[in-house]
Protein backbone atom coordinates (compact mmCIF):
# COMPACT_ATOMS: atom_id res chain seq x y z
CA UNK A 1 0.00 0.00 0.00
CA UNK A 2 2.99 2.06 -0.33
CA UNK A 3 2.81 2.79 3.64
CA UNK A 4 6.32 3.93 5.51
CA UNK A 5 7.08 2.72 9.31
CA UNK A 6 9.08 4.36 11.94
CA UNK A 7 10.04 1.83 14.06
CA UNK A 8 12.36 1.83 17.04
CA UNK A 9 12.93 0.09 20.38
CA UNK A 10 10.18 0.74 23.08
CA UNK A 11 12.22 1.95 25.78
CA UNK A 12 15.60 3.64 25.15
CA UNK A 13 16.73 4.44 28.62
CA UNK A 14 20.40 6.45 29.20
CA UNK A 15 22.30 7.63 31.55
CA UNK A 16 25.26 6.47 34.19
CA UNK A 17 24.13 3.42 35.91
CA UNK A 18 21.62 2.28 33.31
CA UNK A 19 22.07 -1.29 34.36
CA UNK A 20 20.10 -0.96 37.82
CA UNK A 21 17.31 -1.24 35.27
CA UNK A 22 17.94 -5.02 34.80
CA UNK A 23 17.26 -5.40 38.66
CA UNK A 24 13.40 -4.59 37.99
CA UNK A 25 12.78 -6.87 35.07
CA UNK A 26 10.68 -9.83 35.94
CA UNK A 27 10.83 -13.32 34.69
CA UNK A 28 12.88 -16.53 36.04
CA UNK A 29 16.11 -17.20 33.86
CA UNK A 30 18.36 -14.57 31.63
CA UNK A 31 21.36 -15.16 29.32
CA UNK A 32 24.20 -13.02 29.12
CA UNK A 33 25.36 -12.97 25.37
CA UNK A 34 28.90 -11.31 25.34
CA UNK A 35 31.89 -10.88 23.01
CA UNK A 36 35.83 -11.47 23.99
CA UNK A 37 37.01 -10.25 27.24
CA UNK A 38 36.24 -6.68 27.35
CA UNK A 39 33.87 -6.82 29.34
CA UNK A 40 34.15 -8.97 31.94
CA UNK A 41 37.82 -7.58 32.18
CA UNK A 42 36.07 -4.01 32.87
CA UNK A 43 33.27 -5.68 35.08
CA UNK A 44 30.38 -5.52 33.21
CA UNK A 45 29.23 -8.25 32.57
CA UNK A 46 29.40 -9.17 36.46
CA UNK A 47 27.58 -5.66 37.36
CA UNK A 48 24.96 -7.01 34.43
CA UNK A 49 24.61 -10.92 36.32
CA UNK A 50 24.30 -8.97 39.66
CA UNK A 51 21.41 -6.84 38.70
CA UNK A 52 19.66 -10.03 36.80
CA UNK A 53 20.55 -11.82 40.43
CA UNK A 54 19.00 -8.69 41.95
CA UNK A 55 15.69 -9.74 39.44
CA UNK A 56 15.61 -13.78 41.02
CA UNK A 57 17.14 -14.51 37.46
CA UNK A 58 19.37 -17.37 37.19
CA UNK A 59 21.65 -16.02 34.90
CA UNK A 60 24.01 -17.89 31.81
CA UNK A 61 26.47 -16.71 29.62
CA UNK A 62 27.29 -16.80 26.32
CA UNK A 63 30.61 -15.57 25.48
CA UNK A 64 33.58 -15.58 22.89
CA UNK A 65 31.76 -13.98 20.48
CA UNK A 66 33.86 -13.07 17.60
CA UNK A 67 34.53 -9.13 15.28
CA UNK A 68 32.40 -10.16 12.76
CA UNK A 69 30.25 -13.11 14.04
CA UNK A 70 29.88 -16.14 12.36
CA UNK A 71 27.24 -18.59 11.13
CA UNK A 72 28.72 -21.38 13.46
CA UNK A 73 28.73 -18.80 16.71
CA UNK A 74 25.30 -17.56 16.26
CA UNK A 75 24.31 -21.34 15.54
CA UNK A 76 25.71 -22.50 19.08
CA UNK A 77 24.25 -19.60 20.66
CA UNK A 78 20.85 -20.65 19.95
CA UNK A 79 21.73 -24.23 21.16
CA UNK A 80 23.12 -22.91 24.59
CA UNK A 81 19.93 -21.17 25.01
CA UNK A 82 17.54 -23.63 24.31
CA UNK A 83 19.25 -25.53 26.48
CA UNK A 84 19.02 -23.06 29.27
CA UNK A 85 15.63 -21.58 28.59
CA UNK A 86 16.16 -17.68 28.92
CA UNK A 87 12.97 -15.58 28.94
CA UNK A 88 15.69 -12.31 28.33
CA UNK A 89 18.34 -12.29 26.55
CA UNK A 90 20.52 -9.24 26.90
CA UNK A 91 23.43 -8.50 24.83
CA UNK A 92 26.58 -6.11 26.00
CA UNK A 93 29.09 -6.03 23.68
CA UNK A 94 30.02 -4.17 20.32
CA UNK A 95 27.62 -4.66 17.65
CA UNK A 96 29.39 -7.87 16.93
CA UNK A 97 27.85 -9.38 20.45
CA UNK A 98 24.69 -7.54 19.87
CA UNK A 99 24.25 -8.41 16.36
CA UNK A 100 25.13 -12.10 17.17
CA UNK A 101 22.54 -12.31 19.70
CA UNK A 102 19.67 -11.14 17.76
CA UNK A 103 20.11 -14.33 15.68
CA UNK A 104 21.11 -16.61 18.42
CA UNK A 105 17.13 -15.53 19.80
CA UNK A 106 16.24 -16.87 16.56
CA UNK A 107 17.73 -20.00 16.54
CA UNK A 108 16.35 -20.55 20.37
CA UNK A 109 12.88 -19.95 19.72
CA UNK A 110 13.08 -21.42 16.30
CA UNK A 111 16.11 -24.37 16.11
CA UNK A 112 15.32 -25.08 12.71
CA UNK A 113 15.78 -21.86 11.44
CA UNK A 114 17.60 -22.21 7.65
CA UNK A 115 20.24 -19.16 7.48
CA UNK A 116 19.27 -19.05 3.84
CA UNK A 117 15.97 -18.00 4.63
CA UNK A 118 17.10 -15.06 7.21
CA UNK A 119 19.36 -14.03 4.02
CA UNK A 120 16.09 -13.61 1.93
CA UNK A 121 14.57 -11.20 4.92
CA UNK A 122 12.08 -14.12 5.48
CA UNK A 123 12.00 -14.09 9.91
CA UNK A 124 9.75 -16.18 11.82
CA UNK A 125 8.26 -14.45 15.16
CA UNK A 126 9.72 -13.68 17.85
CA UNK A 127 8.98 -13.06 21.41
CA UNK A 128 7.40 -16.38 21.71
CA UNK A 129 10.22 -17.24 24.39
CA UNK A 130 11.89 -14.37 25.18
CA UNK A 131 12.63 -10.78 25.19
CA UNK A 132 15.60 -8.60 23.78
CA UNK A 133 17.75 -6.03 25.94
CA UNK A 134 20.98 -4.46 24.45
CA UNK A 135 23.44 -2.79 26.02
CA UNK A 136 26.25 -1.39 23.57
CA UNK A 137 30.15 -1.18 25.10
CA UNK A 138 30.78 0.81 21.32
CA UNK A 139 29.43 4.44 20.03
CA UNK A 140 29.33 3.11 16.84
CA UNK A 141 26.41 0.46 15.18
CA UNK A 142 23.86 1.31 16.69
CA UNK A 143 22.47 -2.22 17.21
CA UNK A 144 21.01 -1.70 20.02
CA UNK A 145 18.49 0.10 17.71
CA UNK A 146 18.03 -1.44 14.55
CA UNK A 147 16.38 -4.17 12.85
CA UNK A 148 19.93 -5.23 11.55
CA UNK A 149 22.60 -7.71 11.94
CA UNK A 150 25.54 -8.50 9.99
CA UNK A 151 26.77 -11.95 10.08
CA UNK A 152 29.98 -13.71 8.29
CA UNK A 153 29.84 -16.55 6.27
CA UNK A 154 33.51 -17.21 7.39
CA UNK A 155 34.37 -19.66 4.85
CA UNK A 156 32.98 -18.05 1.80
CA UNK A 157 34.27 -14.96 3.27
CA UNK A 158 30.61 -13.12 2.29
CA UNK A 159 29.13 -10.66 5.17
CA UNK A 160 25.24 -11.02 5.02
CA UNK A 161 23.39 -8.18 6.56
CA UNK A 162 19.95 -9.44 7.67
CA UNK A 163 17.02 -7.00 8.09
CA UNK A 164 13.92 -7.77 9.87
CA UNK A 165 11.76 -5.30 12.17
CA UNK A 166 11.03 -8.45 14.07
CA UNK A 167 14.79 -8.45 15.25
CA UNK A 168 14.40 -4.40 16.98
CA UNK A 169 15.01 -4.97 20.23
CA UNK A 170 12.39 -4.57 23.24
CA UNK A 171 14.52 -2.34 24.98
CA UNK A 172 18.12 -0.61 24.71
CA UNK A 173 20.25 0.57 27.63
CA UNK A 174 22.96 3.31 27.14
CA UNK A 175 25.44 4.08 29.67
CA UNK A 176 28.39 6.24 28.60
CA UNK A 177 30.60 4.78 31.21
CA UNK A 178 31.01 1.50 29.09
CA UNK A 179 32.13 3.09 25.65
CA UNK A 180 34.39 4.95 27.63
CA UNK A 181 36.64 2.18 28.19
CA UNK A 182 37.31 1.73 24.43
CA UNK A 183 40.80 2.06 23.16
CA UNK A 184 41.49 5.17 21.01
CA UNK A 185 41.57 3.34 17.71
CA UNK A 186 38.44 1.61 18.51
CA UNK A 187 36.57 4.95 19.13
CA UNK A 188 37.71 6.34 16.05
CA UNK A 189 36.87 3.67 13.93
CA UNK A 190 32.98 3.11 15.79
CA UNK A 191 32.84 6.85 15.76
CA UNK A 192 33.51 7.02 11.91
CA UNK A 193 30.32 4.21 11.43
CA UNK A 194 28.24 6.58 13.32
CA UNK A 195 28.73 9.34 10.97
CA UNK A 196 28.45 7.31 7.92
CA UNK A 197 25.24 5.85 8.89
CA UNK A 198 23.69 9.71 9.97
CA UNK A 199 25.17 10.55 6.42
CA UNK A 200 23.98 7.38 4.70
CA UNK A 201 20.26 7.90 6.39
CA UNK A 202 20.76 11.72 5.40
CA UNK A 203 20.63 11.28 1.93
CA UNK A 204 18.88 7.71 1.46
CA UNK A 205 16.22 8.26 -1.36
CA UNK A 206 13.61 6.44 1.75
CA UNK A 207 14.80 9.36 4.12
CA UNK A 208 11.35 11.01 6.26
CA UNK A 209 10.66 13.48 8.26
CA UNK A 210 10.92 11.73 10.99
CA UNK A 211 14.23 10.51 10.40
CA UNK A 212 16.57 13.53 9.12
CA UNK A 213 16.50 15.61 12.52
CA UNK A 214 17.98 12.29 13.72
CA UNK A 215 20.60 11.89 11.39
CA UNK A 216 21.21 15.97 11.55
CA UNK A 217 21.92 15.48 14.95
CA UNK A 218 23.95 12.77 14.90
CA UNK A 219 25.98 14.45 12.17
CA UNK A 220 26.40 17.40 14.02
CA UNK A 221 27.21 16.01 17.33
CA UNK A 222 30.09 13.45 15.91
CA UNK A 223 31.63 16.64 13.87
CA UNK A 224 31.93 18.35 17.73
CA UNK A 225 32.39 15.49 19.82
CA UNK A 226 34.71 12.85 18.10
CA UNK A 227 37.79 14.30 18.10
CA UNK A 228 37.57 14.91 22.08
CA UNK A 229 36.41 11.37 22.65
CA UNK A 230 39.40 10.35 20.46
CA UNK A 231 42.08 12.38 22.58
CA UNK A 232 40.39 12.87 25.86
CA UNK A 233 38.79 9.01 26.50
CA UNK A 234 37.62 9.96 30.22
CA UNK A 235 35.78 13.22 29.20
CA UNK A 236 32.81 11.48 29.77
CA UNK A 237 30.26 14.53 27.77
CA UNK A 238 31.82 13.96 24.79
CA UNK A 239 30.87 10.12 25.64
CA UNK A 240 27.49 10.43 26.35
CA UNK A 241 27.56 12.85 22.90
CA UNK A 242 28.52 9.99 20.92
CA UNK A 243 26.54 7.18 22.73
CA UNK A 244 23.57 9.47 21.90
CA UNK A 245 24.45 9.85 18.35
CA UNK A 246 25.37 6.90 17.55
CA UNK A 247 21.78 5.03 18.96
CA UNK A 248 20.53 8.35 16.97
CA UNK A 249 21.91 7.65 13.79
CA UNK A 250 20.48 3.81 14.54
CA UNK A 251 17.01 5.66 14.70
CA UNK A 252 17.53 7.46 11.48
CA UNK A 253 18.90 4.54 9.42
CA UNK A 254 16.67 1.54 10.85
CA UNK A 255 14.20 3.44 9.00
CA UNK A 256 15.63 4.95 5.91
CA UNK A 257 18.30 2.62 5.13
CA UNK A 258 21.91 3.03 4.23
CA UNK A 259 23.60 3.64 0.58
CA UNK A 260 26.54 2.10 -1.21
CA UNK A 261 29.18 3.12 1.41
CA UNK A 262 27.94 0.05 3.48
CA UNK A 263 27.66 -1.76 0.47
CA UNK A 264 31.57 -1.46 -0.29
CA UNK A 265 32.03 -1.89 3.35
CA UNK A 266 30.21 -5.02 3.87
CA UNK A 267 32.14 -6.20 0.86
CA UNK A 268 35.71 -5.50 1.68
CA UNK A 269 35.02 -5.96 5.05
CA UNK A 270 34.56 -9.24 4.09
CA UNK A 271 37.27 -9.97 1.81
CA UNK A 272 39.91 -8.62 3.87
CA UNK A 273 38.80 -8.58 7.30
CA UNK A 274 38.87 -5.15 7.87
CA UNK A 275 37.19 -3.11 10.55
CA UNK A 276 33.79 -2.22 9.51
CA UNK A 277 33.90 1.63 11.07
CA UNK A 278 37.25 2.05 9.56
CA UNK A 279 36.45 0.59 5.91
CA UNK A 280 33.17 3.25 6.04
CA UNK A 281 35.75 6.06 7.36
CA UNK A 282 37.86 5.64 4.03
CA UNK A 283 35.16 5.04 1.57
CA UNK A 284 32.62 7.70 3.22
CA UNK A 285 34.49 10.76 1.35
CA UNK A 286 34.51 9.12 -2.34
CA UNK A 287 31.13 8.35 -2.40
CA UNK A 288 29.75 11.50 -0.58
CA UNK A 289 31.71 13.18 -4.11
CA UNK A 290 30.13 10.67 -6.02
CA UNK A 291 26.65 10.96 -4.53
CA UNK A 292 26.88 15.29 -4.77
CA UNK A 293 25.60 14.69 -8.46
CA UNK A 294 21.99 13.21 -7.89
CA UNK A 295 21.00 14.93 -4.43
CA UNK A 296 21.08 18.22 -2.63
CA UNK A 297 21.31 17.15 0.66
CA UNK A 298 24.76 16.90 0.60
CA UNK A 299 24.83 20.98 0.01
CA UNK A 300 21.88 21.68 2.10
CA UNK A 301 24.02 19.44 4.52
CA UNK A 302 26.65 21.75 4.19
CA UNK A 303 24.65 25.34 4.70
CA UNK A 304 22.94 23.90 7.84
CA UNK A 305 26.38 23.22 9.81
CA UNK A 306 27.59 25.91 8.20
CA UNK A 307 30.78 24.12 7.22
CA UNK A 308 32.39 24.75 3.38
CA UNK A 309 32.58 21.13 1.80
CA UNK A 310 31.73 17.84 4.13
CA UNK A 311 34.13 15.76 2.19
CA UNK A 312 37.08 17.90 3.42
CA UNK A 313 35.58 17.84 6.84
CA UNK A 314 35.18 14.05 7.02
CA UNK A 315 38.89 13.88 5.49
CA UNK A 316 40.14 16.34 7.89
CA UNK A 317 38.30 13.83 10.48
CA UNK A 318 39.98 11.26 9.17
CA UNK A 319 43.57 13.17 9.58
CA UNK A 320 42.59 13.73 13.35
CA UNK A 321 42.07 9.95 13.93
CA UNK A 322 44.93 8.42 12.61
CA UNK A 323 42.61 7.13 9.60
CA UNK A 324 44.57 6.51 6.70
CA UNK A 325 43.30 8.40 3.00
CA UNK A 326 42.87 4.55 1.15
CA UNK A 327 42.63 1.59 1.61
CA UNK A 328 45.74 -0.10 0.80
CA UNK A 329 47.28 1.65 3.46
CA UNK A 330 45.70 -0.39 5.83
CA UNK A 331 47.53 -3.71 7.23
CA UNK A 332 44.75 -6.09 6.55
CA UNK A 333 45.31 -5.05 2.91
CA UNK A 334 47.86 -6.92 1.31
CA UNK A 335 47.27 -7.71 -2.23
CA UNK A 336 49.35 -8.16 -5.46
CA UNK A 337 48.66 -6.82 -8.84
CA UNK A 338 47.08 -9.77 -10.43
CA UNK A 339 44.63 -10.71 -7.53
CA UNK A 340 44.08 -6.75 -7.30
CA UNK A 341 41.91 -6.70 -10.42
CA UNK A 342 40.01 -10.07 -9.46
CA UNK A 343 39.40 -8.82 -6.20
CA UNK A 344 37.94 -5.46 -7.28
CA UNK A 345 35.95 -6.99 -10.04
CA UNK A 346 34.19 -9.52 -7.46
CA UNK A 347 33.66 -7.06 -4.93
CA UNK A 348 32.24 -4.32 -7.08
CA UNK A 349 29.61 -7.30 -8.40
CA UNK A 350 28.89 -8.25 -4.86
CA UNK A 351 28.69 -4.31 -3.95
CA UNK A 352 26.01 -3.58 -6.52
CA UNK A 353 24.20 -6.49 -5.56
CA UNK A 354 23.88 -5.39 -1.50
CA UNK A 355 20.38 -4.21 -0.45
CA UNK A 356 21.90 -1.40 0.99
CA UNK A 357 22.73 -0.08 -2.59
CA UNK A 358 19.10 -0.09 -2.70
CA UNK A 359 18.83 3.53 -0.46
CA UNK A 360 21.96 5.27 -2.54
CA UNK A 361 20.82 8.99 -4.14
CA UNK A 362 22.44 7.59 -7.19
CA UNK A 363 21.34 4.94 -9.39
CA UNK A 364 24.54 3.27 -9.86
CA UNK A 365 26.48 0.16 -12.05
CA UNK A 366 28.90 -2.50 -11.19
CA UNK A 367 30.96 -0.28 -13.28
CA UNK A 368 30.65 2.73 -10.71
CA UNK A 369 31.32 0.51 -7.88
CA UNK A 370 34.11 -0.58 -9.50
CA UNK A 371 35.57 3.26 -10.51
CA UNK A 372 34.86 4.32 -6.57
CA UNK A 373 36.78 0.76 -5.28
CA UNK A 374 39.62 1.98 -7.76
CA UNK A 375 39.68 5.60 -6.17
CA UNK A 376 39.72 4.15 -2.56
CA UNK A 377 42.18 1.84 -3.20
P1 LIG B 1 32.98 -5.13 17.69
O1 LIG B 1 31.77 -5.49 18.43
O2 LIG B 1 33.41 -6.03 16.59
O3 LIG B 1 34.17 -4.94 18.74
C1 LIG B 1 35.46 -4.60 18.27
C2 LIG B 1 36.47 -4.72 19.39
O4 LIG B 1 36.21 -3.74 20.39
C3 LIG B 1 36.44 -6.06 20.09
O5 LIG B 1 37.75 -6.50 20.20
C4 LIG B 1 35.86 -5.75 21.48
O6 LIG B 1 36.40 -6.57 22.49
C5 LIG B 1 36.29 -4.33 21.68
N1 LIG B 1 35.41 -3.55 22.57
C6 LIG B 1 34.09 -3.34 22.44
N2 LIG B 1 33.64 -2.52 23.41
C7 LIG B 1 34.70 -2.23 24.20
C8 LIG B 1 34.87 -1.44 25.37
N3 LIG B 1 33.86 -0.73 25.90
N4 LIG B 1 36.09 -1.39 25.93
C9 LIG B 1 37.14 -2.05 25.39
N5 LIG B 1 37.05 -2.80 24.26
C10 LIG B 1 35.84 -2.89 23.67
O7 LIG B 1 32.87 -3.64 17.09
P2 LIG B 1 31.64 -2.81 16.54
O8 LIG B 1 30.78 -2.32 17.64
O9 LIG B 1 32.21 -1.81 15.63
O10 LIG B 1 30.77 -3.86 15.70
C11 LIG B 1 31.14 -4.25 14.41
C12 LIG B 1 30.18 -5.24 13.82
O11 LIG B 1 28.86 -4.71 13.74
C13 LIG B 1 30.57 -5.64 12.41
O12 LIG B 1 30.34 -7.02 12.24
C14 LIG B 1 29.62 -4.81 11.56
O13 LIG B 1 29.44 -5.36 10.28
C15 LIG B 1 28.38 -4.83 12.40
N6 LIG B 1 27.41 -3.74 12.11
C16 LIG B 1 26.13 -3.89 12.50
C17 LIG B 1 25.16 -2.93 12.28
C18 LIG B 1 23.76 -3.13 12.73
O14 LIG B 1 22.92 -2.32 12.44
N7 LIG B 1 23.46 -4.18 13.43
C19 LIG B 1 25.50 -1.68 11.58
C20 LIG B 1 26.88 -1.56 11.28
C21 LIG B 1 27.78 -2.57 11.53
P3 LIG B 1 35.62 -7.83 23.16
O15 LIG B 1 35.26 -8.77 22.08
O16 LIG B 1 36.65 -8.36 24.09
O17 LIG B 1 34.40 -7.28 23.87
MN1 LIG C 1 27.81 0.49 10.00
Amino acid sequence: MGLNWFRVPKDIVFGEGALSYLAGLEGKRATLVTGGSSMRKNGFLDEAKAQLEKAGMEVSIVDGVEPNPSIETVVRGGQEMAEFGPDWIVAIGGGSALDAAKIMWVYYEYPDTVFEDLVAGKFPKLRTKAKFIAVPSTSGTASEITAFSVITDTKNHIKYPLVSYEMTPDIALLDAVIPSKMPAHITANTGMDVLAHAVEAWVSTEATSFTDPLAYEAIRLVLKQLPVAFKQPNDIKAREDMHNASALAGMAFTNASLGLIHSLAHKIGGEFGITHGLANAILMPYIIDYNRKATNKVEELEKQLGIENLTVAIQDLNKRLNIPLTLKEVDEVEINEKEYLEVIDRMSKNAFGDPCTLTNPRQSSPEDVKKIYECAF
